[in-house]
């Protein structure tokens, strides 16, 4: 039996090698490490691609939260309003600005309620974060009204929605920033830690660059507080050669998520997300395929016998249900519901699709479903 790992590191280098070694060779020679040309033109890259017209590279996704929180004007005491079905990332971005967390339940597809967020709201909200969760955008158009009718903030932590779409509109282009992570088992991922912020807004951008180079502005000249939060240049050269196969690693999610889709959706046990179609207002770039499972822990003790990898989201627990101070936690019925069943399967652009069938049999074999595809070796 061949295993099937959540996520395969190994697999990801060697399928890139051949060009990723290339690009560190050449950069490494050139001796090209702290804010150069290569950094510089994927920062243009990349925010051409998700539809903007500026992005900073900086050190990680959650800098680049916390870095476009400060720059959009968010303070110490301010109340920050974001989905508790989150990494706790984007919340340790509020809490060390000194800001509170207001913590708000999700929708049926998972992402932040929009009538849970208006629920939220007192004197003191300053702010929204948008979390685009597992390659999905959240209702951003709703979100981006109830933030210009009660003059708000409005991020996206895109980190998970690269390549998602609204309304033929890119996840990253609603709020007044976004932000991107490229962890390497990002839908995007380098090789260590990344992560931009990309907006349209020129104040902002000007903000972070200053803030990621301890507060000096583009003469060298230190003109604010800040910090040391650099994309380092190593690694946006590599990035930036990933990009050009970002559309294909989508296709293939995509792909693999309608394979997921028609061999599961017969089995009453388990809840779906929504399958990739042409015509809906979505197009879900697939960075996780996150179902909801009776007998959640079962499912997965089986799937792990198999030699079939899967997480708990965020290991198992919310961001309210951590013992933290300092939060503000509303109602989280259904966040609560589906804490108890959600998992995730392997969803990546260098699985093989004989690996996703035989997850689906095994699934169907767990509930008592007859498989679906013959045995394959692999
Ligand atoms: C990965 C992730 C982050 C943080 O990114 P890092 O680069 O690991 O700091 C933030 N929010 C969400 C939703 C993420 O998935």
């Amino acid at each position: 039996m061949k295993e099937v790992p959540f996520y395969s590191y190994e697999r990801m280098y060697e399928t890139e090698k051949s060009y990723v070694s290339v690009v560190m060779e050449e950069v490494l020679s050139r001796s090209d490490f702290i804010l150069r040309e290569d950094l510089s033109k994927f920062e243009r890259e990349i925010a051409v691609y998700v539809g903007a017209s500026f992005s900073a590279g900086v050190a990680n996704g959650t800098d680049a939260i916390w870095l476009a929180l400060i720059a959009a004007g968010v303070r110490a005491g301010d109340e920050v309003i974001l989905p508790s079905h989150t990494y706790i990332a984007t919340a340790d971005a509020v809490r060390f600005l000194n800001a509170t967390p207001v913590l708000v339940d999700c929708e049926n597809d998972h992402s932040i309620s929009i009538a849970a967020i208006e629920e939220a709201l007192t004197k003191k909200t300053s702010a929204v974060i948008a979390v685009n969760l597992n390659g999905r955008a959240c209702r951003l158009d709703k979100i981006r009204e109830i933030a210009e009718k009660n003059s708000l903030i409005f991020i996206e932590d895109n980190a998970q929605g690269l390549g998602a779409k609204l309304g033929g509109k890119s996840a990253g282009t609603f709020g007044q920033a976004s932000t991107l992570s490229f962890f390497p088992a990002k839908i995007l991922g380098c090789y260590g830690d990344g992560g931009a912020v990309i907006t349209d807004n020129h104040l902002i951008y000007n903000k972070v660059l200053e803030l990621r180079n301890h507060g000096r502005n583009q003469d060298g000249e230190v003109v604010s507080w800040g910090f040391n939060s650099r994309l380092d240049n190593l690694q946006a050269a590599i990035l930036g050669a990933k990009l050009a196969y970002l559309p294909e690693s989508i296709r293939i999610r995509r792909k693999l998520a309608g394979l997921y889709l028609s061999g599961l959706s017969d089995v009453h046990e388990i809840v779906l997300p929504e399958g990739p179609s042409e015509t809906s207002d979505h197009f879900d770039s697939f960075q996780n395929f996150e179902i909801e499972a009776s007998r959640r822990d079962d499912l997965q003790a089986h799937l792990k016998k198999n030699g079939i990898g899967t997480l708990r989201p965020w290991n198992g627990k919310a961001v309210h249900q951590f013992d933290l101070p300092g939060m503000k936690v509303m109602d989280m019925a259904n966040t609560e519901r589906i804490f108890k069943k959600i998992l995730l399967l392997p969803m990546n652009q260098y699985l093989f699709r004989s690996e996703v069938e035989r997850i689906i049999n095994v699934i169907r074999d767990f509930y008592g479903y007859k498989a679906s595809y013959p045995e394959v070796a692999i």
